[in-house]
C-alpha cells in the first residue's frame, strides 16, 4: 500500500496579478509544501495517517498567512474563534474502534485546535465540543488559550479593520482555511480540517470544518476528504460525504473532487474546494474558486501548486525573445533536472529548433503567463514518425489546462500537415497522464528505450490522426 498525504491552504479568489499576489502565492505554496513534508515524515517512518494529518495541520495553523490557528480571521466582535476536526478510519478493526472522530467549534484563542480535536477523539466520550466547554476540556488536558495579543496576525488585523470600516458591507469571503488527508502503510485513512471560519462572522458561528460529512470525512473502503469554501454551502451540500461516496463507487479522486464540487455549486450556488486521497493512495483536488494552494507527498516526491484547477490554456508560437525566461522556468522542473538540462542549454536548443523552422509552441494560462511548451524532437514537420515532447510548468498538471491546449494544437497541426498518425513522447508518466491520454485516444506503445535513459519513466503514445 502506497502512503500519501495531500494538504490544502484554503479555497479563495485568485486576486489581481502583480507582485502582491505573487508574494502571497509563493508564501502559501511554501507553507503547504512544508506541511506535506511534515506529514510525510510521519508516514515515511511507518507512522499513522492520523498523526500525519495532525502534524501537517499544526504546521499550517502556525502560519500567519493562513486562516487557522495563528492568523485566523476575526469575528465581528474582534475575537478569534476557531473550528477544527480530525477523523481516522481503519480497516479490519471492530466497528467501534475503526472510525474515530474528534471536533471543536467556536473555541476562542486556540493556536492548535486540531490537537484539541485529537484529544476529544482520544477521550472518546463525545465527538464535538464547542465554545467555553471546549476550552474547559482543553484546559483539563493542559492546553491553555493563547494570549489574544499573540494570536492575531497583521494580515488578519488589517482585514478586520477594513471590514469594520465597511460595517459588514464586504461580503464574507472564505479563504485560507487549512486541511490534510492521508493514507498510511496499513491502509488507514485520516483527515483534518482547521479554520478561523469566514471573516466578519458572528461570534458563535460554527462552519463546516468541524462537521463530518461536510468539512471532512474518511472511510477506509473509499478514502479521505478535507473541504474548504463557503461553509454554509458545504454544510447544506454535505460536500465531503458526496465526494467519499463517489470514491466508493469507483470514481478516481480527481474526477470525484470535481464532480462533488460541481454538484455543490449546482445545488447551493456556493463555492468550494476539496482534496481527496483514495484507498489506493491516488490523490485528487479541485476548487470552483480559482485558487486553492495544495501540496501532495508520496514516495514519488512532492508536487504542489497554487490551484489544482488549471486556468484554460491558450497556445501560440514561441517568440525568440522569451525563450530564455521560458527555459529558466521550465528548467526548474525535476524532470529536466534529471536530464541535466540547464536553462541556458535548453534555451539554446529551443532557439536552434526555431532556426530549423520547427515550431515551438507556448501555452499560456488565463493572465498570459507562459505555463508550458511543446517542441518537436524530430527534424522537419510532423510526419508519421514525428516525436514530440510536451512540458508544462506546473508539476502534476501536465495533462490538464495548458497541457490539454498544447495537445489540441499539436493534433490540429498534425492533421493539417497530413500526418496519418502522431507519436507523443509523454514525460512525467502517472495515473492522471495515463487516463488523460487514453481519453484522448492515445495508445501506449512503449517506454523510451533504456539505452536513452535507464531510469526514465517516459512513455511513447500513439494515435491515428486520419
Ligand atoms: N469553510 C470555512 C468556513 O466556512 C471557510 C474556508 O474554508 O475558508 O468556516
Amino acid at each position: 500500500m502506497g502512503a500519501a498525504i495531500v494538504v490544502h491552504g484554503g479555497a479563495g479568489q485568485i486576486g489581481e496579478a502583480g507582485p502582491e499576489r505573487e508574494a502571497r502565492d509563493r508564501a502559501a505554496r511554501a507553507a503547504v509544501e512544508r506541511a506535506a513534508e511534515a506529514g510525510w515524515e510521519v508516514l515515511r517512518d511507518g507512522g499513522a495517517a492520523i498523526d500525519a494529518v495532525e502534524a501537517a495541520a499544526r504546521v499550517l495553523e502556525d502560519d500567519p498567512e493562513l486562516n487557522a490557528g495563528f492568523g485566523s480571521v476575526l469575528t465581528r466582535a474582534g475575537t478569534v474563534e476557531v473550528d477544527a476536526a480530525i477523523i481516522s478510519d481503519a480497516v479490519g478493526l471492530t466497528p467501534s474502534a475503526r472510525r474515530r472522530v474528534g471536533a471543536v467549534g467556536a473555541v476562542p484563542w486556540l493556536r492548535h485546535p486540531t490537537t484539541i480535536a485529537r484529544r476529544v477523539l482520544e477521550a472518546g466520550e463525545h465527538v464535538l465540543l464547542v465554545g467555553d466547554g471546549a476550552l474547559a476540556f482543553a484546559r483539563e488536558h493542559g492546553i491553555t488559550p493563547d494570549d489574544p495579543t499573540t494570536m492575531v496576525s497583521p494580515r488578519a488585523r488589517a482585514r478586520y479593520e477594513r471590514e469594520r470600516a465597511a460595517r459588514g458591507a464586504i461580503p464574507p469571503a472564505p479563504a485560507d482555511t487549512v486541511g490534510a488527508v492521508a493514507i498510511d502503510a496499513h491502509g488507514t485513512v485520516a483527515a483534518a480540517t482547521s479554520t478561523g471560519g469566514t471573516s466578519w462572522k458572528r461570534p458563535g458561528r460554527v462552519g463546516d470544518s468541524p462537521i463530518v460529512g461536510a468539512g471532512l470525512d474518511a472511510d477506509a473502503a473509499a478514502g479521505a476528504a478535507s473541504a474548504t469554501g463557503h461553509g454554509e454551502s458545504i454544510l447544506r451540500a454535505g460536500l465531503s460525504r458526496t465526494a467519499i461516496e463517489m470514491l466508493r463507487r469507483g470514481h478516481p479522486p480527481d474526477e470525484a473532487a470535481r464532480a462533488a464540487v460541481e454538484e455543490l455549486v449546482a445545488r447551493t450556488g456556493g463555492e468550494a474546494g476539496i482534496i481527496l486521497v483514495d484507498a489506493r493512495g491516488q490523490i485528487g483536488a479541485y476548487t470552483s474558486t480559482g485558487r486553492m494552494p495544495w501540496a501532495a507527498r508520496t514516495d514519488g516526491g512532492l508536487t504542489s501548486g497554487v490551484s489544482p484547477t488549471p486556468p484554460e490554456g491558450r497556445v501560440r508560437l514561441a517568440r525568440r525573445d522569451e525563450l530564455s525566461s521560458l527555459a529558466t522556468a521550465v528548467a526548474a522542473q525535476p524532470l529536466l533536472q534529471r536530464y541535466d538540462t540547464d536553462a541556458a542549454r535548453l534555451a539554446a536548443s529551443l532557439a536552434s529548433a526555431l532556426d530549423r523552422g520547427e515550431p515551438v509552441l507556448v501555452a499560456t494560462d488565463g493572465d498570459g503567463t507562459p505555463s508550458g511548451f511543446a517542441w518537436y524532437l524530430s527534424r522537419g514537420t510532423l510526419g508519421p514518425s514525428a516525436y514530440l515532447r510536451l512540458i508544462a510548468l506546473r508539476p502534476g498538471f501536465e495533462s490538464q489546462g495548458a497541457g490539454a491546449a498544447l495537445l489540441d494544437e499539436v493534433e490540429r497541426r498534425a492533421a493539417a500537415a497530413g500526418a496519418p498518425s502522431l507519436f507523443l513522447l509523454v514525460s512525467h508518466w502517472n495515473d492522471g497522464a495515463r487516463r488523460f491520454y487514453a481519453r484522448r485516444g492515445y495508445r501506449e506503445v512503449g517506454a523510451l528505450p533504456a539505452f536513452v535513459r535507464a531510469d526514465t519513466d517516459e512513455i511513447l503514445c500513439y494515435k491515428k490522426i486520419r
